[in-house]
């Protein structure tokens, strides 16, 4: 009950005909049998990466990794990456094979593969090959290893991460010899590089729910300044707020890091050299971990007046988002709706808004420089505490008032 793609199933075909063994394999065996529609179809072959390139074409091939034996062939308008059958040689960093060696037998690829819901693969002509049992492990709703698990994760520790990543993934739960070898393992993490930790860690955090995923003792591997062993009921109520929250990246970081505060959550962040853009949103949210949305209508219209002051509107409906996950509580849906109505309003939240400008102040006798900028901001701060409105008759009442004070100050 495998039904392949067009575009894999040509290609498939092609690689027969020329006398080569040839599957469907791994992520899209695994998703077909879940019954969701597979991102991309990866397909492997006996074939020689020379063998691949000469039989479809140069034109139609990208030499994407031929080292590691990956061709990507184009059919139709999709791209298929086809890879040689190949076994690794031995990890001496953890991270990258030594070496890799190509092998006539599919099993033997299977067999280097990360867990058994991985490692099947699939043709029309020989239907499933499922060695290391992982139709069962499916049905099963477990990831496991393939072969022994404290071997495979030595190779290669980034494979910690994705057991659970996957776990969370499918909501699986993990084959508890495998759980036992990532944990004693999981000092190995160090030498991966931020860029693919983060890249796990994020995927598992836009899993539907993965806070039962979010292993204290790895996280404490990877976020020390969380301290989630040594403060296990802070981090549980962080997972919590993640599996409530909406499955968008700066929620669910924020979620988990923003108890650290603007500065701490941003150095955690820093460690996995995330993109300018997601450090910047995240922060923001962290530094607002204390907020708490006003009780009264009045005074809900000036609180998020002030925040729309401070955050971009879309940064606004993360905090709110982030609330509701923490809290639950429907005063954080009334700051939402009235964060909508003041957006929708174009209410004026930003010195730029001001319904007058730095020359209107000069004329009335304002330096220039420095003081003309401190009138802007307090006037705008009477107009975020809806003192007066954005009118330009009230400005300039207000702004004469200001100077009036200042020059009795002197
Ligand atoms: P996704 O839908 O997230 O892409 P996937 O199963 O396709 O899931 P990939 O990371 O794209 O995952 O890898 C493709 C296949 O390559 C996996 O199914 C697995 O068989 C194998 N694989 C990938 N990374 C590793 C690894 N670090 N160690 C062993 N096998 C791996
Ligand atoms: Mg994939």
């Amino acid at each position: 009950n495998i039904t392949l793609d067009p575009g894999a199933a040509t290609l498939l075909a092609q690689l027969h005909a020329a006398g080569y063994k040839a599957y469907a394999v791994g992520g899209c065996v695994r998703d077909s049998l879940l019954g969701k529609a597979p991102a991309d179809w990866d397909l492997c072959t006996s074939a020689r990466p020379e063998q691949v390139l000469l039989l479809f074409g140069e034109e139609q091939c990208i030499p994407t990794g031929l080292k590691h034996g990956t061709v990507t062939v184009r059919q139709g308008d999709s791209f298929y990456e086809i890879t040689t059958f190949r076994v690794e040689g031995a990890y001496s960093d953890g991270r990258h094979p030594d070496k890799v060696d190509f092998v006539a037998d599919v099993t033997q690829d299977l067999a280097r593969r990360d867990f058994t819901i991985n490692a099947m693969a699939y043709n029309e002509k020989e239907g499933l090959v499922d060695p290391f049992g992982g139709r069962a492990d499916l049905a099963a709703r477990q990831v496991r290893a393939v072969g022994d698990p404290a071997r495979r994760f030595a190779e290669d520790s980034l494979r910690i991460l994705r057991l659970y990543r996957f776990g969370a993934r499918e909501e699986f739960s993990l084959d508890p010899a495998t759980r036992a070898a990532a944990l004693a393992l999981r000092g190995g993490l160090k030498n991966i590089s931020a860029e693919r930790i983060l890249q796990e860690v994020s995927k598992l955090l836009l899993a539907p729910r993965p806070g039962r995923w979010l292993e204290p003792a790895l996280m404490e591997v990877i976020f020390p300044a969380l301290d989630p062993l040594g403060q296990p009921g802070r981090f549980s109520a962080c997972c919590a707020a993640i599996d409530a929250a909406p499955a968008d990246l700066p929620v669910r970081f924020a979620a988990l890091l923003g108890s650290l505060g603007r500065e701490g959550a941003g150095q955690a962040l820093r460690s996995l050299r995330p993109s300018n853009e997601l450090l910047k949103q995240v922060s923001e949210l962290a530094a607002e971990w204390d907020f708490t949305p006003a009780g009264t209508p009045a005074a809900r219209r000036v609180q998020a007046r002030h925040l729309l002051a401070r955050l971009s509107p879309p940064q606004t409906a993360r905090l709110v988002a982030l609330g509701r996950a923490r809290t639950g509580g429907p005063e954080w849906n009334a700051l939402g709706e009235t964060l909508e109505t003041l957006t929708n309003e174009n209410a004026c939240c930003r010195i730029g808004q001001l319904a007058i400008g730095g020359q209107e102040l000069q004329a009335l006798g304002f330096g220039p420089g420095r003081a003309l900028g401190q009138a802007l901001a307090a006037l705008l701060e009477q107009v975020l505490d809806e003192k007066i409105p954005n009118e330009k008759a009230a400005l300039l009442t207000a702004a004469r008032a200001l100077l009036a004070h200042t020059q009795e100050e002197r």
